[in-house]
């Protein structure tokens, strides 16, 4: 393993005190003993459940080449078997760390930010960029107080990209993350009524999101979704935050990268996109309308980056979704068939259920198949929560769905909502729902299996897969 930071380096950025004897160098950032490797440091973060401090002995049982800890804990931690660099607080010296690995960064650095579609599109661009250079981009949706400088801290000096996922679910949030990246170009994917319990509007949303123009470079650029009902908003809020270059994509006629054509299909879809008087054709290699508008802003950031945008576009079509964000599955029913599983079950807002919706819609059924929507509660919505789950009756008809499985409290309201045709159920829980579920699905059958992370659905891809 190569050296990420020189110890001294490290001590220095974070103007810490070093206890004991140094190695040379550590070889990454961790914050958490489960993952960490031989050779890297352990920053002892104090999070909302834990404090990792009561971790140290495990962080050296796991190899940690030294350890970052807080001065006020030290009397309570006694003798610690390892080199330190001891420290006023620890979030600060990760904080302090992600700067001065920005600061000696040479390649693009790309933001991400938006309701959804953040880590799919990060994802996105680490394949499509990765056909090009060397690429570091957030681990999983590490977009955080902790995840945007533990990311910072992780990047490569000499990585020729980095992508980094900005997340919010309060006003200035964003403000404060942007300024530890300080990108090169900061793409919004899309404005969507997601933590809206914490929001008043979905201007106030597209407010809090537009707070990532602040921390754009000089000279840089900010691409925005020119089909989004905020881009009037988030043009101006760019233009007066100062950013030179605002650029768009859509299917929008004006948009700097445009959709020019498109096919969807239920495993993949095909786009040409017409970007910088050229036009580029693709294979999105994840279904979906929402793949490809994350694949439009994809090979606009791409372009931007100074990237060869048509061996990006090219390394597209090896883009699988994500775990719980649409990956698929092909399960073979015993009795003959196939089962098609589509796992959307770490996250749900009003937008990405209508996003899955029309996925489940366009999917490919063969004779006798069926389109089965099960549907979990979509959380953080406030007051609103009633009125948004009622209003999915409409997308969940349209979708052509035959079975309809609801789980969770605020889905009585949907199963309240529903009008006669599809078969509809409702349950309070996911362990409620599981039986009717393993009973239901039959060979042929199309299930989309959607929820909020916490209302446990993934247990229900779980029971699937483990079924079948
Ligand atoms: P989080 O705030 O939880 O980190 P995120 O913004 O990173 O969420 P993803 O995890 O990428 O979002 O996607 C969540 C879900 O949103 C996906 O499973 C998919 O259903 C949907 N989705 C992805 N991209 C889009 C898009 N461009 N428009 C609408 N829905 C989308
Ligand atoms: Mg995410």
């Amino acid at each position: 393993m190569s050296i990420l930071w020189r110890s001294q380096a490290l001590a220095g950025a974070m103007n810490g005190r070093p206890v004991g004897t140094l190695p040379q160098g550590v070889t990454g950032i961790s914050i958490d003993t489960r993952t960490l490797k031989p050779g890297e440091a352990f920053f002892a973060i104090k999070g909302e459940q834990f404090d990792g401090h009561d971790f140290a002995t495990a962080a050296i049982k796991a190899g940690a080449g030294l350890l970052v800890v807080a001065e006020g804990k030290l009397p309570a931690m006694g003798r610690i078997a390892a080199p330190l660099i001891v420290v006023p607080d620890v979030l600060q010296a990760l904080e302090a760390t992600g700067i001065a690995a920005r600061a000696r960064a040479k390649g693009k650095i790309i933001a991400v930010t938006g309701s959804v579609g953040k880590t799919t599109t990060k994802e996105a661009l680490r394949c499509a960029l990765g056909a090009v250079g060397t690429v570091h981009a957030s681990d999983q949706s590490f977009n955080n107080h902790w995840g945007v400088p533990l990311t910072l801290a992780r990047m490569p000096e000499d990585c020729d990209y980095a992508v980094f996922e900005i997340g919010m679910n309060h006003p200035g949030e964003i403000r404060q993350l942007v300024k530890f990246v300080r990108p090169h170009i900061a793409l919004i994917t899309a404005i969507a009524p997601a933590h809206l319990g914490f929001f008043k509007s979905m201007e106030e949303i597209a407010r809090a999101k537009a707070e990532i123009f602040e921390g754009i470079e000089r000279g840089g650029h900010a691409l925005l979704n020119r089909d989004d009902r905020q881009w009037k908003l988030l043009e101006k809020a760019a233009r007066d935050a100062g950013v030179e270059h605002v650029w768009s994509f859509g299917e929008h006629a004006r948009a700097t990268f445009r959709l020019a054509s498109c096919e969807l299909g239920g495993e993949s879809s095909r786009i040409t996109v017409k970007m910088a008087g050229q036009e580029i054709a693709a294979t999105v290699g994840a279904p979906g309308r929402h793949m490809v508008q994350n694949a439009l802003a994809v090979l606009g950031a791409a372009y931007l980056a100074g990237a060869d945008a048509s061996k990006a576009a090219a390394a597209l079509s090896g883009f699988q979704a994500e775990k719980g964000r649409g990956r698929r599955y092909v399960l073979s029913h015993p009795a003959g068939g196939q089962i098609v599983l589509i796992d959307e079950s770490y996250n749900a807002n009003p937008a990405s259920m209508k996003a899955a919706l029309q996925l489940l819609r366009s999917a490919d059924l063969p004779e006798g198949g069926r389109r089965i929507a099960v549907l979990g509660d979509m959380l953080e919505l406030g007051v609103h929560s009633q009125k948004l789950h009622e209003a999915l009756a409409k997308p969940v008809v349209d979708a052509k769905a035959d079975v309809v499985l609801l789980g969770g409290a605020e889905m009585q309201a949907l199963a309240a909502a529903m009008p006669q045709g599809p078969a509809t159920q409702h349950r309070t829980s996911a362990e409620e729902l599981k039986p009717l579920l393993l009973e239901t699905v039959r060979p042929g059958d199309v299930v989309m299996i959607k929820s909020s992370k916490s209302i446990g659905f993934s247990k229900l891809v779980e029971a699937l897969v483990a079924k079948y």
